[in-house]
């Protein structure tokens, strides 16, 4: 009978699929390893929070690593570092291999775009001595979740001369933050019968942002004259200079560890900075592709990926022809030969909320990066869906560099589902999949990841790179 029982379990290991908590498949040193890896990224988060202080970030990174801007007909040989500095807002970085570029490139593309609140052109006004600025949502967000919540702001004014200015209030201790209120519960029974969607609806999104008037004794208006007056002497803008500003309210919030066991991270925006930050790392620390590698962190994924800072517009493409150009190379025949991590979060099981995912296709927490075949809505509309092929040549790649990783789909089928860039760099001809960390409360104002997921997507992109 026992003799029985172990070939039951002998013949189950052999044959079934498993896929165990990373914590019992990492060495000590690689736990520790994991755990520095995961400082350096906190406070990447802490210094990063949107897209142009991500750029400004790796492009300070890039250039202390002598890395030097692409220029078209350069002269280019194996081991040397270009990048490209999209308008401010996104970034390809590139190292080329010792192989022929018509042997194609490796790519990992990731976002550095955020859900948050983006002020709008005409934003500041005053109602009842209290000051406001008004927003339009940007991305995927549940409004309800916003209120409440120390917002700090960041970006740009570019006055009329055409100087810029660039805004970060609310990330230093000693700064200020702002907020967007929400109804007390003993006023709020009106409030809470309408439906979730409206709960907070987008023009109740108002952002507060003073309460002292000129001092006056009569005149109206006189706090938003106040607040202009402060604008204008700490920045000398008037208030048409916001017409030509982007300025975004995100959550004030740090990155923090989460539990007990500190096993997690909590922050704002792991979508998709934390497959950003491990990307561009693990292309830092391969020197000498065999193949030329090619990292592009984007924007506007958030909002369908339209722009020319989006992957929907032409910038990859064109960098592709134009980096094939140097080698005298065919910009077509390069993409054909290229291949694609298209590095973006998924949804982590929630056992909390375990109705919408399908427990056997989806991605848990600590079992490593979510490689997914394919993603879209209704009959995979939408989506790139990666060959077997490929699949299989990737599932190779990362098994024989030891990475940690598992599959998933985001959500049970016709439950709603989403995309990511990976069609349209799909679309230019190169083969792509899917690949990231699975994140908790995804697009709420402070999202959650396991540090050893965060880990398993770095030494996923690094032995992808190096392949
Ligand atoms: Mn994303
Ligand atoms: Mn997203």
């Amino acid at each position: 009978m026992k003799k029985e029982k172990n070939e039951v379990q002998a013949l189950k290991d052999k044959l079934f699929y498993q896929n165990q908590h990373a914590a019992q498949r990492m060495s000590n040193e690689e736990l520790t390893e994991c755990e520095q890896f995961c400082e350096g990224y906190k406070a990447f988060m802490n210094t990063a929070k949107i897209e142009r202080e991500v750029n400004a970030f790796v492009i300070a990174e890039l250039q202390k690593q002598g890395y030097t801007e692409f220029q078209p007909g350069m002269t280019l040989k194996a081991g040397d570092k270009i990048y490209v500095n999209n308008r401010g807002k996104a970034v390809i970085m590139a190292t080329i291999g010792t192989e022929d570029i018509r042997t194609g490139v490796r790519l990992c593309a990731a976002h550095i775009d955020s859900p948050r609140l983006d002020m709008k052109q005409h934003p500041l006004f005053e109602s009842q001595e209290i000051g406001y600025f008004k927003t339009h949502y940007y991305g995927g967000i549940k409004k309800y979740q916003w209120p409440t919540v120390p917002l700090s702001l960041h970006g740009v004014i570019i006055r009329k001369d055409g100087s810029k200015i660039n805004i970060r209030i609310g990330e230093d201790p000693e700064d200020p933050v702002f907020y967007i209120t929400d109804l007390l519960p003993h006023l709020a029974d009106e409030q809470m019968r309408r439906n979730a969607p409206q709960l907070i609806k987008g023009e109740e999104l108002n952002i507060v942002i003073g309460s002292m008037p000129f001092k006056s004794e009569k005149g109206s208006e006189l706090v938003k004259l106040a607040l202009m007056k402060l604008l204008n002497e700490k920045y000398d803008i008037t208030e048409s200079d916001f017409l030509s500003a982007e300025l975004e309210a995100v959550p004030a919030y740090k990155a923090q560890d989460v539990g007990f066991d500190r096993s997690m991270i909590g922050a704002y925006g792991h979508d998709d900075k934390v497959c950003s930050y491990p990307a561009f790392r693990a292309s830092l620390d391969v020197t000498t592709p065999k193949h030329t590698s090619v990292i592009i962190l984007t924007d506007k994924e958030e909002t369908g990926s339209d722009g020319n800072t989006g992957l929907k517009s032409s910038y990859l493409k064109y960098f592709l022809y134009d980096l094939a150009d140097c080698f005298h190379a065919n910009g077509r025949a390069v993409m054909r030969a290229s291949k694609c991590l298209s590095a973006d979060v998924n949804a982590g099981f929630d056992p909390t909320f375990p109705e919408v995912l399908e427990k056997n296709n989806c991605a848990y927490l600590n079992h490593g990066v979510c490689v997914t075949k394919f993603t879209g809505a209704r009959g995979k509309s939408g989506t790139s869906d990666a060959s077997a092929e490929f699949v299989g040549e990737v599932r190779k790649i990362l098994d024989d560099g030891g990475v940690i990783w598992q599959t998933g789909e985001l959500g049970r089928v016709d439950l709603g589902g989403g995309g990511t860039v990976a069609a349209y760099i799909a679309n230019l001809d190169i083969d792509t999949i899917d690949i990231g960390v699975p994140v908790l409360s995804m697009h709420a104002p402070y999202e959650l990841v396991a540090k050893t997921d965060i880990w398993a997507a770095y030494r996923a992109f690094k032995v992808f790179l190096e392949s």
